[in-house]
């Protein structure tokens, strides 16, 4: 879990803009976009907002906006290119290509959802299940590497033990139980495993499933 507040306080100060990726985190936890001085993030529609994949929601402040209205040389892709969307959202309102409605229908009905649950009830649905994981890994004598204050409730990584083989490991909990969790990446490719717990998969009975599947297997 990143402090975007305080980090959104120092790009403040400067004539930066300060971009963050909220992939995990839109509807998981709270975010606040204006006051923390955020110019432009970007999220996915199929994590906790527990839609099909396809749409990335995303927003910008004023002063992105502005630079990217006046900025002085294209971006090098089509399909990074905002001021085509804006031209399709302004009242020209000039289609760039199709939408994809089926999508935006899909999202339109999690959000419903959301609203029925409330966002706030989102958010502790994650917390609890999250604190429930943790407490359980712990309980099975497993490492959870990250220090308390960063852990994000969405995502837990725990360290493998080292008689464990990652990829057999991964292997046995999709074909015996079909369970698929997130291998480390970068330094801690091999060393550890992330259980993600997001939208419709953080449910108790699933932290449930998984304790009992790794206390079993480890
Ligand atoms: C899942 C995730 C991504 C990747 O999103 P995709 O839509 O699967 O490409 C990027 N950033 C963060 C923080 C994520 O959790």
């Amino acid at each position: 879990m990143q402090n975007i507040e305080e980090l959104g306080k120092i790009v403040s100060k400067s004539n930066a803009l300060f971009m963050i990726d909220c992939v995990t985190s839109i509807a998981g936890t709270e975010i606040l976009f204006d006051d923390w001085n955020i110019d432009f993030s970007y999220a996915g529609s199929q994590k906790c907002l527990a839609s099909p994949p396809g749409l990335s929601p995303c927003a910008m402040s004023e002063k992105a906006y502005q630079y990217i209205k006046n900025r002085k040389t294209k971006p090098s892709s089509w399909y990074l290119d905002l001021t085509l969307v804006n031209d399709y959202w302004n009242k020209e309102h000039i289609p760039q290509y199709t939408v994809a409605v089926s999508s935006i229908y899909a999202l339109y009905e999690s959000l419903r959802l959301l609203e029925e649950e409330g966002i706030e009830n989102r958010w502790t649905r994650h917390k609890v299940n999250a604190e429930k994981l943790r407490k359980g890994l712990s309980e099975i004598e497993l490492n959870l590497p990250i220090s308390t204050e960063d852990r994000l409730d969405q995502l837990t990584v725990v360290t493998k033990p080292d008689h464990i083989d990652d990829v057999e490991f991964r292997n046995k909990l999709i074909y015996d139980y079909n369970i698929e969790i997130g291998r480390g990446l970068g330094d801690f490719a091999g060393k550890v495993s992330r259980i993600g717990l997001m939208g419709e998969s953080c449910k108790s009975e699933y932290v449930d499933l998984i304790l009992d599947v790794f206390s079993k297997e480890i």
